[in-house]
C-alpha cells in the first residue's frame, strides 16, 4: 500500500495489498505448498518457499492485522488457542497471572497441557489492582489481560496493569478478541503482545478458525522466536482461512459499529425488564465498569453482553433454546446473534453463575432482536 492511512476503515480494506501479474483486484488464492527456485537452486528473493514457512495469502493478512493493531508484525495461527500457546511458550518463565474469568480455554491450556512443564499460574480479579499486585511472585514473568472479560464483561484498566507490570519487569499480553482494535488499541496502552481468536469478530462470519499474535517495537526482540515457533511448530493459518480472513477484515469496522449499536440498545431494553436481574454491558451508565470502559474504549463498547435471569439453571437453559432468531450456540462475533448458557459449555472449570446467559449480538435489525427477547421473556 502506498498511501499510509491512519483510518481503520481504509486500513481494513487496503493494508497488505499484494499485486499480481494478472492485475486481479481481489487477491488470488494461492494453494500451492511449494514455489519454484532459481536455476542455481537458490530461493528467489521475495518469493515464498514452502507454505508452512510463508504463503502470499497469509503474508497479506498478517500485514493487515499488524496495521490494524498498530503493531510491527503479526503471526497468523490455525486457531486462537495456537496463538495463546505461542505466547506462553515464547515468553518463557515459570509463573503467569491470569484474570479470574479468563476465556476458559486459555486457562485449561495451562492446566492440562502446560501444567507438567513447570508453568504455574495464579488467577486473580485483575480489575482489582491491589489484588493484582499482591499476586505477583518473584518469578512472575507474564500478566494476561482480557477485556471486556468472558462472560462477566469486567473491564480491566490496561494502562494501570501495564504500570504495575513495568515496576516488576513483567510482560503483558492482551487477548483483544472481544474488544478488537475498533474499540481498544492495547499497544497504545503499553502492552507487549496482542492476541486474537480471529474465529470471532475479525473473521466475523463463524466460518473461519484462526488466531494471531501481534508484536510491536517493544516486543520485536522476540520476533525470531515467534517466527521459529510459528513455522517450525507448524500451527499456521491455512491459505484459504487467510484469504477468507483478509476478505472479512475489509468489512470489520462497519460490522463492529453495527454490533455495538445493537448491543447498546438491547442492553438498555434488557436492563428495564423485570425478569432480568442484571445486565453486564460496559456501555450502560449504570455498569460498574462504565467509567474505565469510557476512558479506554472508543467508538462504542462492543457487541457482547451477558445477563442474569430471574430463573433456575434449568429454566435458563430452556430459555436459550426457546428463542427464534438468537441461536443457542457457543462462540461469538459472527453476523448472526447467538445466545449461550455459558456454565454448560465451560464444564468443570466454569465459574459462571447458573442463571447467566452470554449473548453475542449480531447485525440484524434491532427491532427484531428486541422482539425475540420480548416474546421469550413473556
Ligand atoms: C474463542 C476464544 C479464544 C480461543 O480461540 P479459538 O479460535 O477457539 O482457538 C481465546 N480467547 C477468547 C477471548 C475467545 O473468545
Amino acid at each position: 500500500m502506498t498511501l499510509e492511512s491512519q483510518h481503520i476503515a481504509t486500513q481494513a480494506v487496503h493494508a497488505g495489498r499484494i499485486s499480481d501479474a494478472s492485475g486481479a483486484v481481489v487477491p488470488p488464492l494461492t494453494l500451492s505448498t511449494t514455489f519454484e527456485r532459481a536455476e542455481t537452486g537458490d530461493f528467489i528473493a521475495g518469493r515464498d518457499i514452502y507454505s508452512r514457512a510463508s504463503n502470499p495469502n497469509r503474508r497479506q493478512v498478517e500485514e493487515k492485522l499488524a496495521v490494524l493493531e498498530g503493531g510491527t508484525e503479526a503471526f497468523a495461527f490455525a486457531s486462537g488457542q495456537a496463538a495463546t500457546m505461542s505466547i506462553f511458550h515464547v515468553s518463557g518463565g515459570t509463573h503467569v497471572i491470569l484474570p479470574d474469568d479468563i476465556y476458559y480455554g486459555s486457562k485449561a491450556l495451562i492446566e492440562q497441557v502446560y501444567g507438567h512443564r513447570n508453568l504455574r499460574f495464579t488467577t486473580v480479579d485483575i480489575t482489582d489492582l491491589d489484588a493484582l499486585e499482591a499476586a505477583i511472585e518473584e518469578d512472575t514473568h507474564l500478566i494476561w489481560v482480557e477485556t471486556p472479560s468472558n462472560p462477566q464483561l469486567k473491564v480491566t484498566d490496561i494502562q494501570e496493569v501495564v504500570k504495575i507490570a513495568q515496576r516488576h519487569s513483567i510482560l503483558v499480553a492482551c487477548d483483544n478478541t472481544w474488544a478488537t482494535p475498533f474499540f481498544t488499541r492495547p499497544f497504545d496502552l503499553g502492552v507487549d503482545f496482542v492476541m486474537h481468536s480471529t474465529t470471532k469478530y475479525l473473521g466475523g462470519h463463524s466460518d473461519i478458525l484462526g488466531g494471531c499474535v501481534i508484536l510491536n517495537q517493544k516486543s520485536a526482540y522476540l520476533s525470531e522466536k515467534f517466527r521459529a515457533y510459528h513455522h517450525l511448530g507448524g500451527a499456521v493459518a491455512s491459505a484459504f482461512d487467510s484469504w477468507l480472513l483478509n476478505r472479512s477484515l475489509a468489512t470489520f469496522p462497519i460490522r463492529m459499529q453495527a454490533h455495538a449499536t445493537n448491543a447498546m440498545q438491547l442492553a438498555s431494553f434488557l436492563e428495564k425488564h423485570p425478569k432480568v436481574l442484571k445486565v453486564n454491558y460496559p456501555g450502560l451508565p449504570s455498569n460498574e465498569y462504565h467509567l474505565v470502559a469510557k476512558k479506554q474504549m472508543k467508538n462504542g463498547f462492543g457487541g457482547m453482553l451477558s445477563i442474569l435471569l430471574d430463573a433456575s439453571e434449568e429454566e435458563t437453559k430452556r430459555f436459550a433454546s426457546s428463542m427464534k432468531l438468537f441461536r443457542h450456540a457457543t462462540s461469538l462475533g459472527g453476523v448472526e446473534s447467538l445466545i449461550e448458557h455459558r456454565r454448560s459449555s465451560e464444564g468443570i472449570y466454569s465459574v459462571s453463575p447458573p442463571n447467566l446467559l452470554r449473548i453475542s449480538v449480531g447485525i440484524e435489525a434491532i427491532d427484531d432482536l428486541i422482539a425475540d427477547f420480548q416474546q421469550t421473556l413473556a
